[in-house]
């Protein structure tokens, strides 16, 4: 099944509509500086060292590499079809206050992927409960939980919860700052602080679902939007895309 949104591109979006059509459109015109690339490869250890907790855990990603499309459809097959579409409840969410720790688990699954509204997620590790229904986990190397975490999150649990029942949706980050960083042993900097966001990214519905209504729109344009540059191509993130936006910039002062 094709997609028009992922995880990055709606972060990216919120960012720049242009670096979100250059995301769809040239992507070969990003340009990533050493410090950043080096800054994906400690997410990933940090990511990897969480997934390490579930060592029955099914990777999608070795199975399926670079096919995207097929993620969706392989983790409807493995998660089988209980615990399909429902909202979790308020008293659901108090039942359990066990949640937001590794537990025993009959399916674990990561880089699961779910599409919903045109958008495919790909979840870091997802937990499959005797009811069916979904406990998430989203893997940042971060100390602290910044508004992108949260956001990305929001996005996740919109589409997840669309497909699946999400018991719980929580975000594991680096615990140097000591939050909840007793849940297990961490990666090489430190604990992991696991907190569970469940209810209020189910909150977010209507304002991810207009996003991504925008998003839309602006990927299925033809033209590059013509943004200037200014302050938000440096956050949150430096964006890539700098050194061509800037060129355009250099030769319009030529003329
Ligand atoms: S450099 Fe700035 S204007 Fe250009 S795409 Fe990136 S954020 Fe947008």
């Amino acid at each position: 099944m094709t997609h028009l949104l992922s995880k990055s591109k709606y972060i990216r979006g919120l960012q720049c509509e242009r670096a979100l059509w250059l995301d769809v459109h040239e992507p070969r015109l990003a340009r990533y500086t050493a410090e950043q690339m080096r800054r994906f490869d400690r997410g990933r250890d940090f990511e990897y060292a969480f997934k390490a907790q579930f060592p029955d855990g099914i990777d999608l990603s070795a199975e399926l590499g670079r096919q995207v499309d097929s993620y969706s459809e392989r983790t409807a097959e493995l998660l089988g079809g209980v615990g399909r579409r429902r909202a979790a409840s308020a008293d659901d969410t108090a039942a359990d206050s066990g949640r937001g720790t590794p537990r025993p688990y009959g399916v674990v699954l990561f880089e699961a992927g779910f599409q919903y509204d045109d958008v495919l997620v790909l979840a870091d590790v997802v937990c499959q409960r005797e009811d069916g229904s979904l406990d998430i986990y989203e893997v940042k190397s971060g100390t602290t939980l910044s508004d992108t975490y949260r956001r990305d999150a929001a996005l996740q649990h919109y589409v997840i919860s669309h497909c699946r029942t999400v018991h719980s949706f929580s975000i594991v980050y680096n615990g140097l700052d000591g939050v909840n960083g007793a849940n297990g042993q961490g990666g090489q900097d430190g604990s992991f602080a696991i907190v569970d966001l469940t209810l209020d990214l189910a909150a977010e519905g209507d304002r991810i679902a207009a996003n991504i209504a925008e998003m839309k729109t602006i990927v299925r344009a033809t033209a590059e939007p013509d943004t200037p540059t200014g302050q938000h191509c440096l956050s949150p993130y430096a964006c890539p895309y700098q050194q061509h936006c800037q060129q355009g910039v250099r030769q319009l002062a030529l003329f």
